[in-house]
């Protein structure tokens, strides 16, 4: 039996430990500091940009088109699996375009999709307007429409994720945040393949035959620890929910709509997401950045903006606000799924920044893959 300990419970952790609880001969630990889903995953709004994305070739369309197969049968299987309902909407993303010199771009990354096999709709505004009569036409040059794209709600499926983990056997330990590794060689770096064999808690020891490091923000201290940083910083993102006196625009149509990269996410019973904030932290320490406080102004553009485009938002009670921190490498692209350097047993999932909801399917099949390929 390969004990394969997964350090963090965010989306990314979650999926790695469910995934890896599929395959025979794994015993799967799964630490976190906390309790599930409540790092930068309990902030989001769980949008999946993948076809609508202008990522088109290489890992970063690899890795979207990888997640939306899985997502495909992953909801059921969980569901089925676990008896939990996860909110999740399959009615598309439809993105409003205001400028007409974006025009040529959407239509060739339709060109492009089309010969991938998917399928990217481009609608007039009165289109638009027919499909959508909540939305405001006025300053739309075109909608394009993505079928296939989707939106789930992080927490349901970080603990379905969990709980289908659970059920194939996989073991979760939380409030225990990791502190030290055996085999991490004092004040150096360490040789090539380099293996840790225990994972340390303040409380708990836990012995291992590798080890992934899926812990968001938590990802730089840790990696401190193996004497090999690797850089995460903080992106912070505001958002808020939405009460309406009643359901916006078609009930038979309510895809997730986004305009100027602000989100109108659907979620039933008169309710809609609006967010988010992308905000970068000031030129200082890493600590500084963390400790940077939400501002109310940031927010309320987005609401602005987001009635721009829907004005019965205007009309809303705002229910909650929220922040949350995205967490993004620096000097590197996101994602992070390769070997920690020097390390023979130590593999990172980390850095998901914007698209952790969407990616956290791929990231876990990569993980597995690699795993296997270990053996
Ligand atoms: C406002 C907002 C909106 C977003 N919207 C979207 C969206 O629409 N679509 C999308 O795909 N993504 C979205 N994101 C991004 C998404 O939230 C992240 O990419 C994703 O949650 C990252 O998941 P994660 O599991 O890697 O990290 P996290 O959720 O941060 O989880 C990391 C976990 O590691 C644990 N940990 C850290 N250090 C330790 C330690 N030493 N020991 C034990 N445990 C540790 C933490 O407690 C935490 O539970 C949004 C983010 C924000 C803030």
């Amino acid at each position: 039996m390969k004990r394969i300990t997964v350090i963090g419970c965010g989306v990314v952790g979650a999926a790695i430990a469910y995934e890896l609880s599929l395959c025979q001969g794994v015993q799967v630990t799964v630490v976190d500091r906390a309790a599930p889903a409540q790092g930068s995953t309990a902030a989001a709004l769980g949008v999946g940009m993948a076809v609508i994305s202008h990522k088109v070739k290489d890992r970063n369309w690899q890795l979207r088109e990888r997640s939306l197969k899985r997502y495909q049968t992953l909801i059921a299987e969980l569901e089925a699996l676990t008896g939990r309902v996860i909110q999740h909407n399959t009615q598309g993303i439809l993105s409003l375009c205001f400028e007409a010199e974006d025009l040529p771009r959407w239509q060739s990354l339709q060109a492009i999709r089309h010969k991938q096999g998917y399928e990217l709709e481009l609608w007039e505004p009165e289109r638009v307007g027919d499909r959508c009569p909540h939305l405001s036409t006025a300053e739309v040059i075109a909608g394009i429409y993505s079928p296939q794209d989707f939106q789930v709600n992080p927490t349901d499926l970080t603990l379905a994720l969990v709980a289908g983990a659970q059920a194939n056997g996989a073991e979760f330990h939380f409030d225990q945040p990791v502190v030290g590794f055996d085999g991490a060689e004092a004040d150096t770096a360490p040789q090539e393949d380099h293996c840790c064999a225990v994972v340390h808690t303040p409380d708990q020891s836990f012995a291992t035959d590798a080890i992934v490091i899926s812990a968001g923000l938590g990802t730089l201290p840790l990696t401190q620890t193996l004497h090999q940083p690797i850089p995460i910083g903080p992106v912070l993102g505001q958002a808020l929910r939405l009460h309406l006196d009643k359901p916006l625009g078609n009930l038979d149509f309510q895809p997730v709509i986004n305009g100027n990269d602000i989100h109108l996410v659907p979620l039933g019973d008169d309710d809609y997401w609006v967010g988010a904030t992308v905000e970068f932290p000031p030129e200082t320490s890493f600590e500084d950045a963390l400790a940077m406080s939400a501002e109310a102004d940031r927010l309320d553009e987005v609401l602005d903006g987001a009635i721009a485009y829907c004005p019965a938002l205007a009309e809303g009670t705002i229910t909650q606000r929220w922040s949350g921190l995205r967490p993004r490498p620096q000097g590197q692209a996101a994602p992070v799924i390769q070997g920690l350097a020097g390390y023979g047993n130590i593999w990172l999932a980390t850095g998901h920044y914007r698209n952790g909801v969407l990616l956290a399917p791929a990231t876990a099949l990569a993980v597995r893959d690699e795993l296997e390929r270990l053996g």
